[in-house]
């Protein structure tokens, strides 16, 4: 059973939908005039899209969480009723989102929240009533309102939200509440929002200088790394390409755009049009900018004819590439337009297929190690039911090479029967972050259609053509998104080899500025970036401020330092180290960086 079926039959999602209707009850009870959308749970609580008078306050969120603790205390039970679609349009006369709801679901094919069904399941048309509200709905819910803790929810937020999601048709206001089994369990949560929100990548992104956005001048999903952040990407890409290097990539770039032949060969202009951008006139010839990279890299491979010697191929490029996404979905650096993916392709025979996988899973967590992630967890996709390309002999060799590699590697894995994409089987790679969080990084993902679909080919042992197994692989993902999760994992504070600034010299007064500027050319020369803080300002001061920016050594400078050629160190969590020789501090930093350690 995967996750999210788990999820749907698990007693916090029937306490989290049955929530929802409590917040439109007292929500209509306040406002009787107003209009109800949907209200589905979601992780971790539930929402509701509501058509009302005027824009809602906080002090609304309040007044409508009251009422929600008073109709609960009720204890009321749910009941369902089954009717027609006559039936349900006269009981929903007054309330027109719910009348297009039953109207999809008479025509089929959706559920009550519009969502698309599979092709087997028939809509019902259902309601479920407590106290005096009814609500379209298929459940399920709790037996009655007493199995909830009225002590145990929360109204969150309010957010704006188009019905159906189009941002052309009528903007709703949705509340946000989120619900557990028990008042510590709520505690624990509303904790973890405030981690998360103090790590918030948009804001220490600010702060630390590392990104701008712009949309009103630039446009919206187009991600400005400024220098701080410039600078950190420079040195996680040049680690990374020196690695890819040492172990068996071919470094390549391509372009921006390509005509749309390519992209019809590639089949992208048939099945993800949606996601690219209007074509550009060159000559009276279309050309597309790339969504992704791979027909360029097959183009590559199609420049030589290739035996069976050849292989295994690795192309590695990072390849910033462009994708449509609606602009209510942008979100810092983790939702784009425009991204950069670590990105390769790798080309090989059928009997040096599940080596390859190994290599290739290995490796990602080599660099994912490095950049400080312990925690893996990876979930294997594997051949859907309906179309998909290839023959089966392919599918379960891949499927079987993947989850022998998890294996050989300690992953823990989940198997997704049937989630694969129509053209092969795949493995995403997520790691958990500091506070708890899974995201996803890796992706590894076979390919049985573009090879196909460009005719690639290899003269095998036998003199004959072959195919080459095709896996397309995305290490970090993208730089942008890679970037968002690091943040918000450390916290702005990067290991030392990452930091932008790693010593912030700061001498006590005046008289102790050319001593820090001997030592500031010392630790230069020893390859440590660091900056002297030589303003007025009182020391204190300067610890705090160069705390704020994370930086992780602070050598603070007096008279007892300039006589003993030392300085007094102190981290950034607070830590005094006490003072330290020069030499010693710049061997101490030196090995902090190599092993690529924090403090
Ligand atoms: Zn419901
Ligand atoms: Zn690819």
């Amino acid at each position: 059973m995967s996750k999210q079926q788990d999820y749907e039959n698990s007693p916090l999602y029937k306490i989290r939908h049955s929530l929802a209707h409590v917040m439109a009850q007292a929500v209509l009870e306040m406002f009787p005039t107003g209009k109800i959308a949907i209200g589905p749970p979601i992780e971790d609580g539930f929402y509701y899209d509501f058509d009302l008078p005027r824009a809602l306050t906080p002090e609304d969120l309040k007044a409508i969480e009251k009422r929600m603790r008073n109709i609960v205390k009720k204890r009321y039970g749910f009941e369902r009723q089954e009717l027609s679609a006559a039936e349900a349009k006269e009981l929903f006369a007054d309330q027109p989102y719910k009348i297009e709801l039953i109207e999809g679901l008479e025509a089929g094919g959706v559920d009550e929240n519009g969502e698309p069904l599979p092709a087997d399941e028939r809509p019902v048309i259902s309601t479920y009533r407590h106290d005096s509200f009814v609500d379209l709905c298929r459940g399920p819910h709790v037996k009655d309102l007493g199995k909830i803790n009225p002590k145990a929810f929360r109204l969150l937020s309010i957010a704006g939200a188009y019905w159906r999601g189009d941002e052309h048709r009528q903007q709703l206001q949705r509340i946000y509440g989120t619900a557990w089994e028990t008042p510590a369990e709520l505690k624990e949560y509303l904790h973890r929002l405030e981690e998360a929100k103090k790590r918030d990548h948009r804001k220490l992104g600010k702060e630390l200088e590392i990104f701008a956005t712009n949309a009103d001048e630039l446009g919206g999903g187009l991600i400005l790394w400024l220098p701080n952040g410039g600078l950190l990407r420079h040195l996680a890409e040049d680690f990374c390409k020196q690695e890819h290097l040492k172990h068996g990539y071919d470094m390549v770039y391509s372009p921006h755009i390509g005509k749309s032949t390519l992209w019809e060969t590639s089949g992208h202009l048939a099945f993800y049009k949606d996601g690219m951008y209007s074509p550009i006139d060159i000559d009276g010839q279309e050309y597309y900018l790339k969504p992704m990279n791979c027909p360029f890299h097959i183009l590559m491979y199609k420049n030589n004819l290739h035996s069976y010697r050849d292989f295994p191929l690795r192309f590695a490029e990072w390849g910033t590439v462009y994708r449509y996404e609606r602009s209510g979905t942008l979100h810092g650096l983790l939702r784009v337009r425009g991204f950069t993916q670590d990105d390769a392709h790798h080309f090989c025979r059928e009997d040096q297929m599940p080596d390859e996988i190994d290599f290739v899973l290995n490796f990602s967590l080599h660099i994912l190690r490095s950049f400080g992630f312990k925690d893996f967890h990876a979930y294997l996709s594997t051949q859907p039911p309906e179309k998909s390309v290839g023959e089966a002999k392919q599918w379960r060799a891949a499927e079987a090479a993947l989850e022998a590699a998890l294996k050989r590697a300690e992953i823990p894995y989940d198997i997704d029967e049937g989630g694969g994409a129509f053209y092969g089987p795949k493995i995403d790679l997520k790691i958990s972050d500091a506070i708890g969080r899974e995201w996803q990084l890796s992706t590894i993902q076979f390919d049985f259609n573009l090879p196909e679909r460009f005719n690639m080919t290899y003269i095998g042992a036998d003199g004959k053509e072959h195919r080459p197994y095709m896996i397309h692989r995305a290490l970090l993902g993208s730089m942008e998104r890679f970037f968002g999760v690091l943040i918000e994992h450390f916290a702005g504070a990067f290991p030392v080899w990452l930091a932008p600034v790693q010593a912030k010299l700061i001498p006590i007064t005046d008289r102790h500025n050319d001593y820090a500027a001997d030592v500031a050319a010392k630790l230069k020369t020893a390859g440590i970036r660091v900056e002297i803080d030589d303003s007025s300002e009182r020391m204190g001061n300067k610890i705090r401020k160069a705390q704020k920016k994370k930086v992780p050594y602070m050598l603070i400078i007096g008279d007892k330092e300039m006589e003993a050629n030392a300085v007094a160190v102190r981290l950034r969590n607070g830590d005094d180290l006490g003072a330290i020789a020069v030499d010693e501090f710049i061997t101490l930093a030196q090995k902090t960086i190599a092993e690529k350690e924090t403090v």
